[in-house]
Order: structure tokens, then C-alpha cells, then sequence
């Protein structure tokens, strides 16, 4: 009696072995889990992986169910790991009406591939499925004529994007229509309503400033916080990256928060150009802010600081980030400097359009 039982045992194992318990898991389940990890994936390896892993879950992965869901740093490539098939898998994200893929590769193809127009109208399908960035990113363009001359500057067009975008709740689309209206600029000028929005954004600015430094002050407390001491004020001054180190609103009154973490677009964008992947002709400028990497599609696109010259910005949005991050310890003080910290938006300098006859300072 001892022997068959033996044998039952060991034919057991040998079936177990045999059939993978993975094959027994239904697909749905499988795809639900997969949804998940794309959803929520910290890089693009995390995902990536799991398509070199087996036949089964590659075509599972490739689901267009699962890259819809594919969340922002599904999509975190490096400019220096850009290839074709980078290219198609975020197409095959956008295929599967995924917005934050349209976005990316609308941003990629409009500044680095250089393909305005199809760039463009990538964002604009995002911007539609109510992407708040890809609202701000096409006023940018609009405010800017980028991609044509400044006779296609389109100041309506790019106040009704911030607006929209303003209303999703983007800081800098507020900033923007803010100014706007304070200065009437591409809007009927109405001063009270723009300073009442300025306060707004400076308002959600501090809000979003506490907030991080509540949840992040306990993460770096363990193994940085002594490093992060002996940053600080190098990291104040001089920004290499944003994610970790850096000061903002709160630092005026004394206190270390991280800065606002960049898109990952952004850290393409610059890293792109940066490094040299990407040729920026002679005369054009990347965005002197460290976290936006978008470059002049013509010279003298972009307003520079009115009051030291030394800097120039797509955006007021970039400005404000900026001026608060790094120039405000390196803009020259001047007599204007003076009259704009009485007049201005927390000391920050105006900025001045290039392409005009003269200097006109848009404070
Ligand atoms: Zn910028
Ligand atoms: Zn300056």
C-alpha cells in the first residue's frame, strides 16, 4: 500500500511542474492587474519589463485597455534612450486614446522632432479630454507664435486655453490669465479681477508648497536630511534639479520645501536639447526656467527679464517658478528693479518682448 501512494506524490509534482498555475489565472484578471502596474508604475522599466517577460503577457500588456491607463511615468523616457520603438509604444499608447501619451508625444514631436503640426494637434486631442497641461502647453504656443512668426501669435487663443486649463486647476494657466487681465493683454483689461486671480495662484501655490513639505519632510528626514542641510543653500542658488532640493514660496519666510516635482516632458525636453540629441540653431534659447527645457522655434521668441536682460522665459509661469528657484539671487537690482518691486507680483521682474521696435516692459 506504501509504494502506489508513494507514486501518486511524485506524479503529482510532475503535474504541477507541467502546468504553470499562471496559465490557470483568466485573462481578466491578469489585465486587471496589468492596469494597475501601468497605472501606477514609478518607470518606464517597471512596464517595459513585463513585455520581454513572456509571450502571454505581452499580448496581454499591449492590451489597449492597459495603455489606456498607462500613467505619466509609464511614459518617463530619457531623452538619450529615444528610439523607434520608444516612438511606437507611445504611439500605440495614443492609438488607445491614452491622453497623457498624446500629450508627451505631442510635446516631443512639436519641439524636438520639430513636426509642428502634428504635435500640435496631439495636444490639442489631449487638451480636449480636458489635459490641463496641454491646455497651458498650446496657450504657450499661442502667446508665443512658436512654430511661426509673431504675426501668429494668437493672444485670445492663448487666454482661452489658460482659462480652460485655470479652471482644471493650473497654477501657472492662473498666473498667466491673471496677468492677462491685469494688463489687457489678448483680454479686455480688468485690473481687479487680475490681482484677485494673482492672489488665487499664489493662494493655491502655498497650498500646494505645505502640502508637499508635509509628506515629504518625513521621507527625506531618515537618510537625507543632513545632506539636504548642507544643500540648501547651494540648491537655492544654483538649480540642477528640481525633484528633491530647492526653495519656494515658503522659503521666503524661512522654510525648506521641494520645489514643484517637473513632468517628465519637460526633463525630455531639456535633456534633449542639453545633451546635444537635439540641435537648437544659432540665435534660439531653451527657457532660461530649469523645469521647462522648451526651446525659441524663432529668435528672440521668448521676453527676457527687464530688469538684468541676462534671462528669457516662454512663460510667465517659467518666470515666477524661476524667480523664486534661482534668479531672484542673481537678477541685478536697478532703479526699475525698485519700481517694480512696488508694483509687481512678490519682487519678480517684468518681463520684454524682443521682437518689438523697442523695449516694452509687460510688467
Ligand atoms: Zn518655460
Ligand atoms: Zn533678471
Amino acid at each position: 500500500m506504501g509504494m502506489p501512494q508513494r507514486k501518486r506524490l511524485r506524479t503529482t509534482v510532475t503535474d504541477n511542474q507541467k502546468s504553470d498555475l499562471f496559465d490557470q489565472l483568466p485573462d481578466d484578471l491578469v489585465l486587471y492587474i496589468l492596469c494597475k502596474l501601468s497605472s501606477s508604475a514609478s518607470c518606464p522599466s517597471d512596464f517595459i519589463n513585463i513585455l520581454i517577460t513572456c509571450k502571454r503577457l505581452k499580448r496581454l500588456a499591449l492590451n489597449p485597455l492597459v495603455l489606456s491607463k498607462a500613467g505619466v511615468k509609464t511614459f518617463a523616457i530619457k531623452a538619450k534612450r529615444w528610439s523607434d520603438s520608444a516612438h511606437q509604444f507611445l504611439e500605440r499608447c495614443v492609438d488607445a486614446g491614452n491622453r497623457e501619451a498624446l500629450y508627451t508625444l505631442g510635446m516631443i514631436r512639436f519641439y524636438c522632432l520639430q513636426n509642428r503640426g502634428n504635435g500640435a494637434s496631439f495636444m490639442a486631442k489631449a487638451a480636449i479630454k480636458s489635459h490641463a497641461l496641454a491646455l497651458y502647453s498650446l496657450a504657450v504656443i499661442q502667446f508665443n507664435g512658436s512654430g511661426g512668426s509673431k504675426n501668429n501669435k494668437n493672444l485670445r487663443a492663448g487666454v482661452a486655453l489658460c482659462a480652460r486649463a485655470a479652471v482644471l486647476g493650473h497654477i501657472d494657466a492662473l498666473r498667466e490669465l491673471g496677468h492677462c487681465l491685469q494688463d489687457g493683454y489678448g483680454v479686455l483689461q480688468n485690473i481687479v479681477e487680475g490681482r484677485r486671480l494673482l492672489v488665487q495662484a499664489n493662494a493655491k501655490e502655498l497650498t500646494l508648497s505645505l502640502r508637499s513639505m508635509l509628506t515629504w519632510k518625513p521621507q527625506q528626514q531618515q537618510q537625507q536630511q543632513a545632506e539636504e542641510q548642507q544643500n540648501l543653500h547651494f540648491a537655492c542658488t544654483v538649480m540642477g534639479t528640481t525633484s528633491i532640493t530647492g526653495c519656494s514660496l515658503l522659503s521666503d519666510f524661512g522654510c525648506n520645501v521641494p520645489a514643484r516635482e517637473v513632468h517628465p516632458v519637460n526633463e525630455f525636453l531639456k535633456e534633449w536639447f542639453e545633451s546635444g540629441i537635439g540641435v537648437l540653431h544659432p540665435g534660439l534659447r531653451l527657457c532660461s526656467h530649469s523645469g521647462c527645457g522648451r526651446p525659441e522655434t524663432r529668435p528672440h521668441e521668448f521676453r527676457r527679464c527687464s530688469v538684468c536682460s541676462t534671462v528669457n522665459y516662454c512663460s510667465r509661469g517659467c518666470q515666477a517658478q524661476d524667480w523664486k528657484l534661482r534668479h531672484k539671487v542673481e537678477c541685478v537690482p536697478t532703479e526699475q528693479w525698485q519700481e517694480v518691486l512696488e508694483d509687481g507680483d512678490h519682487g519678480i521682474g517684468g518681463m520684454v518682448e524682443m521682437e518689438e521696435g523697442e523695449d516694452v516692459a509687460v510688467v
